[in-house]
């Protein structure tokens, strides 16, 4: 590439982010639910929503980060299950559950982020639990504790917690979660101290990032006829070869990394869209 078209497209970028309006979807504009019964349309990660419900902000169990954001919407499915899952953790004293991202009042597509959270049956749940609750200005900025060292292969002694691995497995337990996503080192540590007891470890998915969230994956609906399950885990607690192979070196890469085009919307997202913005 030459320098002044390299130097033309780098001006173009500043402009773009110098205009963060200009890279929302249109999903981050629709600002409340869209009226219907509850619906989880499409797949975790090209879906939307329609009869979202807002997880209540007051909580004596739980406590919603970044209310500012407005990503705590989600199906009726996944706020029971939130408040199901504090409660319990609550009436253990476990501590105060700190809810992350849900998803948008109609779900949909997120600029930046998240690749799924699309259908109100994605939450993220951080994996710490403190005992005196957090103050409004520490819930809009929320300090994460990186529970992974720096070389990725095993969990931050000091920083490892056995209610966070009590709170997992009591999600993963949940028979309406069909997984649970945690950064590889994490899923380590769960092997470890797991014992005899270990089907629930099966849901628990090693996954990049994740280092300080476990991220929570509700099934489809019965009655959300256009949702998309994804295939269920391969069999076992996921603890040998496949997790191992997640602490080997990268192999190199094949093709050239590029950016996805991502796919057409499910016909029902689209109308929506339409109806909304106009055709
Ligand atoms: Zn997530």
């Amino acid at each position: 590439m030459s320098k002044p078209l390299l130097a033309a497209l780098l001006g173009g970028l500043a402009l773009v982010t110098a205009l963060p309006a200009a890279a929302l979807t249109p999903w981050q504009q629709l600002t409340h639910p869209v009226a219907g019964s509850p619906q989880s349309i499409g797949s975790y990660a090209n879906g939307c929503i329609v009869g979202a419900r807002p997880l209540p902000l007051q909580s004596p169990d739980y406590q919603v980060m970044r209310p500012d954001q407005r990503r705590y919407f989600g199906h009726p499915h996944l706020l029971d299950f939130i408040g199901r899952l504090s409660n319990q953790a609550h009436r253990r004293g476990l501590g105060t559950v700190l809810i992350g991202d849900m998803g948008m009042a109609a779900g949909g597509r997120f600029s930046s982020g998240h690749a799924s959270h699309q259908s109100g049956l994605d939450v993220d749940i951080w994996l710490q639990l403190p005992t005196q609750r957090w103050t409004p200005q520490q819930l809009l900025k929320p300090q994460p504790i990186d529970l992974v060292a720096v070389d990725g292969k095993q969990v931050v002694r000091r920083h490892w917690q056995p209610q966070v691995a009590q709170l997992i497995k009591m999600a993963a337990e949940d028979n309406q979660v069909a997984r649970i996503f945690v950064n590889a080192a994490i899923k380590k540590q769960l092997c470890a101290d797991a014992g005899s007891d270990r089907a629930w470890l099966n849901k628990v998915r090693p996954w990049f990032a994740h280092r300080a969230h476990m991220h929570v994956r509700l099934y489809c609906p019965p009655d959300s006829l256009e949702c998309q399950d994804q295939a269920p885990p391969p069999p076992g607690d996921g603890c040998g070869a496949e997790l191992e192979s997640w602490f080997l070196p990268p192999k190199p890469s094949t093709g050239k990394p590029g950016k996805a085009v991502p796919p057409p919307l499910p016909p029902s997202c689209q109308a929506l869209l339409d109806n909304h913005f106009g055709e």
